[in-house]
C-alpha cells in the first residue's frame, strides 16, 4: 500500500485522514486555524475524502466520485455558505439547508456531507437550533465545519464535534508530530489497516522514523497520566486521551519498550524499511494485548 501524493493530501491533517481511510471519521469535524482560503479548501477536500469511492486510498482523485467533486457536482456534498460581507449564518440556513433534508438518504455515496466553512458565522439561534442534530446526525450524514476560531461557537456545539488544528503551527512542529498522532489514533481504534497506513509517512526516512517514535512515547507517558489530570506535555491531549481509554497500562508500557528498542535500531543505522515493518508489527501486536 503506497501513500497517495503529498501534494493531494497535505491539506488534510493526517490524523483525520487516516481516521476517514480508516472508516472511522467523526460525524462532526471541525477545522480551526490557517488562513480562510486553505481552511475553506480543506473543508472540501475532507468533504470529498468522506464519499470517495477508494475509501482506503480517499481522496484518490480517480474514481467517479472523485470527478463529481472536482467539477463541483456532487450530489450528496452540500455547502452552505454565510452571506457575502458578514460570513452570517442564520437560523433558516441551518432549518431550511440541513434540517429539512437530513433523513433523506445519499444519492450515490454511502454518505451526505453537509460542509458549512463559515461555521463561526452562525447564530446563536442558528447554534442552538443545530445542536441536537449535531449530535446525533442520522449514520449516514457527516458535517464538516470550518471556522477562524472556536471563540464564537456554543460550548454545547464545541463538545459535540472533533476539532482539527490546520496551519502553520502543525507544519512548523515538524511531520513526527503528525505521524505519531495518527500513530496513537490508529492504536486506539484498533485498526491495523489505520497503524500501516499511518506508518507509510516513514518510508525511506530514518531519521524521521527515530524522531516519531520518541514522539509517540511523550503522547504514550501523557495516556498513562491522562486519568490522574496530569498536564499533557505532548501538546496532542485528545491523541493521548483516547490511547489512555483505549490501551491497559501494561500496553502502554509494552508501546513503549518497542519504541526504545525502535530508535536503538535506528541508531544502529538499520535499514528504514526494515525498521517501519518492525515497528509496525510489534505495534499491532500490542494493539491486540487484551
Ligand atoms: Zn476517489
Amino acid at each position: 500500500m503506497s501513500p497517495a501524493p503529498a501534494s493531494k493530501n497535505e491539506v488534510i491533517p493526517q490524523a483525520l485522514l487516516t481516521l476517514i481511510r480508516a472508516g472511522r471519521c467523526p460525524h462532526a469535524v471541525l477545522l480551526t486555524g490557517g488562513d480562510e482560503k486553505g481552511r475553506k479548501k480543506t473543508a472540501s477536500a475532507v468533504a470529498g475524502a468522506l464519499v470517495c469511492e477508494n475509501r482506503e486510498n480517499a481522496p484518490c482523485g480517480k474514481c467517479r466520485a472523485c470527478a463529481k467533486i472536482k467539477a463541483g457536482t456532487h450530489p450528496d456534498i452540500s455547502v452552505f455558505a454565510g452571506t457575502e460581507k458578514a460570513h452570517t449564518v442564520g437560523i433558516n440556513i441551518i432549518r431550511e439547508g440541513i434540517l429539512s433534508s437530513l433523513y433523506i438518504a445519499p444519492n450515490e455515496a454511502m454518505r451526505k456531507v453537509y460542509v458549512l466553512p463559515d461555521a463561526d458565522g452562525m447564530t446563536r439561534e442558528a447554534q442552538n437550533a443545530f445542536l441536537k442534530t449535531l449530535e446525533e446526525p442520522p449514520p449516514f450524514v457527516s458535517f464538516v465545519l470550518a471556522a477562524d476560531g472556536k471563540q464564537k461557537l456554543l460550548s454545547t456545539v464545541l463538545s459535540r464535534c472533533t476539532a482539527f488544528e490546520l496551519g502553520e503551527k502543525e507544519q512548523r512542529e515538524g511531520a513526527e508530530r503528525d505521524i505519531a498522532a495518527a500513530l496513537a489514533i490508529a492504536l486506539s481504534t484498533g485498526s491495523e489497516f489505520a497503524l500501516v497506513d499511518s506508518a507509510a509517512a516513514l518510508q525511506k526516512n530514518r531519521l524521521l522514523v527515530k524522531k516519531t517514535a520518541v514522539f509517540l512515547q511523550s503522547i504514550l507517558r501523557d495516556a498513562a497520566a491522562a486519568d490522574v489530570n496530569a498536564p499533557c506535555l505532548s501538546g496532542c491531549d485528545r491523541e493521548a486521551m483516547l490511547l489512555g481509554k483505549a490501551f491497559t497500562m501494561t500496553q502502554i508500557t509494552q508501546c513503549m519498550s518497542v519504541l526504545r528498542e525502535i530508535c536503538a535500531y535506528a541508531d544502529k543505522n538499520a535499514n528504514e524499511n526494515l525498521l517501519m515493518s518492525v515497528l509496525t508489527a510489534r505495534l499491532a501486536d500490542v494493539m491486540k494485548m487484551k
